[in-house]
């Protein structure tokens, strides 16, 4: 990350029993932060509570919560289980005033709309490693949410993210690396790492028309106005 000039990360919690791990590793280096939650994936796990988000997100390291959300994707049948998940996320959020970190996949209805129900615009977010269409991110934006791309904006056949890339505001627009997965070209197939998202950032960069250093600027001061409760160190440029 140093080399790459990656100021950074966010170490993003999937299930409460690794939520331990992640913290650790906020705790030990300044430039690194974490969230609390539990990822839609998995399933048939203790659900959490609100009142237990709320108490392990009583940390100054811990700038999120989630990632949360919904995933028809990966996991089908009744979800409703799913749906309740993410509405105690959005609950523990606004109860928090820290912002959420949403996973969607193949569920862009039911995501805006129970964001909707939970007012989950008071505290707002990110909608992290974003595949969906234009029309869902700029619902989204108006919601008072972040749009973040991945290393999927930089393969060749993701052109409806490549167009979201191209038509949103720059000051909605993150980048992500979502390691240790979908590590962005030229290392596709590898293992990801922090680092890597400078390849994101000249991506995204490069279908906007604009530098890399602009858009890297904006990005590092889109991370810092949403996740208010990182504090900027001196030297950070990119994420
Ligand atoms: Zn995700």
């Amino acid at each position: 990350m140093l080399d790459e000039k990656v100021g950074h990360a966010l170490c993003v919690s999937v299930t409460l029993d690794k939520f331990p791990e992640v913290l650790a590793l906020a705790e030990q280096h300044e430039n690194f932060y974490a969230s609390v939650g539990v990822h839609p994936d998995y399933e048939k796990i203790t659900e959490p509570t609100v009142e237990e988000l709320v108490r392990l997100a009583d940390h100054q390291k811990v700038v999120a919560i989630g990632e949360t959300g919904l995933d028809y994707f990966r996991l089908t049948g009744d979800l409703e289980w799913q749906r309740e998940r993410f509405r105690i996320h959005i609950r523990a959020a606004i109860a928090t005033q820290k912002p959420l970190i949403i996973h969607t996949r193949n569920a862009p209805e039911d995501t805006l709309r129970i964001m909707a129900e939970e007012g989950a615009h008071k505290v707002g977010g990110v909608m992290h490693c974003f595949t969906e269409n234009l029309e869902m991110a700029l619902a989204a934006i108006n919601m008072g949410f972040y749009i973040s791309f991945s290393g999927i904006v930089t393969f060749k056949n993701a052109l409806q993210v490549k167009e979201v890339a191209k038509n949103i505001p720059l000051d909605n627009i993150l980048v992500e690396t979502d390691s240790p997965y979908l590590a962005p070209v030229p290392f596709r197939g590898k293992t990801n790492q922090p680092a890597y998202v400078k390849h994101v950032a000249q991506e995204v960069a490069a279908l906007r028309g604009i530098t890399f250093e602009a858009l890297a600027e904006a990005t590092t001061s889109n991370f810092f106005k949403l996740f208010k409760h990182a504090k900027a160190t001196q030297n950070e440029i990119c994420n």
